[in-house]
């Protein structure tokens, strides 16, 4: 007798401990079911745990950690197999799933494999890699690496609830090579060896971290984003050259205009050609490679929300956007230097008809007068500089008639407009470029404070200037 629950018991009679296949020495009296087991935690990667039976790099199937070592795992194959040498009174804990599961916003191209599905059982096991993840839908769209030919059996097994809807959707006789907004549950990433999860796993956080800058911060979300940077949208997405909206699902397009203007960003979408579309910060997140990558992305991003404020004596050339209600959205170039004493720019407006968009920037520069004479290849440059559809066929006479439409006799010469301080704020190409805008603007302020303006002096010098702005006032000595 010894203390213990109190239960009595007698050694002799005692049921033998049996180390053995089939049934695991945890669960002696419970009498595990091998069977469902198997079934259940069939294909689980367990990522990053290796087993130490057989030194497989990431344990497939059931996972049986001791709970008194402090490391020790064991595959199915090695457990049956009893061939490991493991103290036998240790306990060992049966893991069905895998405790770091890693199918939450794998990159495009992630090689994955299908897993969990009960009324698809035959797509269990197949790999796919990633063509997107959907994150309004937690889902994927996957390529699947061998094509899926549905014959009249698979269709029998595949009827039942739908877990898939793409797939209840086959045909008898079809060939499947994609599968569309596949749940989250039921992916997993392949990967057998720690380098490729850790690579995918630091991705996979970066994105999700970008994705939840739109929980975290103040707004705007993204003030800058670089050219070309790629981004996927959900929302709304309305058309630079028309009334046309329309609904964007998790589609990946490309950053056209870096700025937020009148908290919109213009995109392209992969999916279509040409169109540029406007698209709110709210409703679109860039595509991250990496930690780096994000960090890069938000200090370009804070650095543009920075030159906002950063209004006074701006640099000639310095690009701006500028904020009154009559030209909201339109970008321009500060054309002369900044007059402290009305705080006001001269602004060369970029595209200044949005519409007409390469026909009104080809006029500053062109004139009707300046075609003739042109190589009809240097016509067709200047054609594709300025965006314009060409003539057809393109001949010089072609180019010139059409030109005579909307370019005048000779180059206008730039718009300038004047504007308030107040109604700009200044465009940064890279993060750096707002150190010496703050350094001007502060420099600017202590003058200005130094030989203190009456603000109302100001203020009814911009109610004249406002009055007047379609003709260029006297102040400067203005380009026109
Ligand atoms: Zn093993
Ligand atoms: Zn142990």
């Amino acid at each position: 007798m010894q203390d213990g629950c109190g239960a009595n018991f007698d050694w002799h009679t005692a049921r033998p401990y049996t180390a053995a296949a089939g049934v695991h020495p945890t669960q002696a009296d419970v009498k595990v079911d091998m069977d469902s087991m198997k079934v259940e935690g069939k294909g689980v990667r367990h990522f990053l745990v290796s087993c130490d039976g057989c030194g497989s790099g990431c344990i497939v199937g059931p996972r049986f950690r001791c709970i008194h070592c402090p490391a020790f795992n064991l595959c199915i194959q090695c457990d049956a197999r009893g061939a490991v040498e493991h103290p036998g009174d240790h306990v060992f804990q049966i893991l069905l799933t895998s405790q770091q599961s890693f199918h939450h916003d794998l990159p495009a191209g992630t090689r994955v494999e299908l897993i969990g599905l009960k009324q698809h059982p035959l797509l269990n096991g197949k790999l796919a890699t990633t063509c997107r993840f959907l994150p309004s839908r937690n889902s994927y769209d996957l390529q699947l690496a061998d094509p899926f030919y549905v014959s009249d059996a698979t269709a029998l097994h595949c009827v039942g609830p739908a877990e898939l809807t793409s797939v209840t959707q086959l045909r008898p006789g079809t060939t499947v090579s994609h599968l569309k907004n596949v749940p989250m549950k039921f992916v997993q990433l392949a990967a057998d060896t720690p380098e490729p999860v850790h690579a995918v796993a630091e991705v996979s956080s970066a994105q999700r971290a970008a994705r939840n800058r739109h929980r975290l911060l103040p707004q705007p979300l993204w003030a800058a984003l670089p050219r070309l940077q790629q981004v996927q949208i959900s929302g709304q997405a309305s058309a630079t050259n028309g009334l046309l909206v329309r609904n964007v699902e998790d589609e990946f397009g490309s950053i056209v205009g870096p700025h937020l203007k009148g908290d919109t960003f213009t995109v392209r979408l992969e999916s279509e050609a040409g169109k540029t579309w406007r698209v709110s910060t709210f409703d679109l997140c860039p595509v991250v490679t990496s930690q780096e990558h994000l960090q890069e992305l938000v200090q370009y991003s804070n650095a543009q929300q920075e030159a906002w404020q950063c209004i006074q004596d701006l640099p000639v050339g310095q690009a701006v956007e500028i904020l009154d209600r009559d030209y909201l959205g339109h970008t321009g170039i500060i054309a002369h230097p900044y007059n402290p004493e009305l705080q006001c720019y001269h602004v060369q407006l970029e595209n200044f008809d949005e519409v007409a968009g390469g026909e009104a920037a080809m006029a500053e520069e062109y004139g009707v007068a300046d075609l003739p004479g042109k190589s009809i290849d240097e016509l067709g440059a200047i054609w594709d500089r300025f965006g314009l559809r060409k003539p057809s066929p393109a001949t010089a006479d072609a180019y010139v008639l059409q030109a005579m439409e909307f370019l005048p006799d000779t180059a206008e010469g730039p718009h300038t407009l004047i504007f308030p301080s107040s109604s700009l704020r200044p465009l940064i190409s890279s993060p750096e470029e707002v150190f010496m805008l703050r350094e001007r603007h502060e420099a600017s302020l202590m003058i200005s404070v130094r030989e203190s303006t009456t603000p109302s002096i100001v203020e009814s010098v911009h109610n004249t200037l406002w009055t007047t702005t379609s003709n260029v006032p006297s102040w400067s000595t203005a380009s026109r």
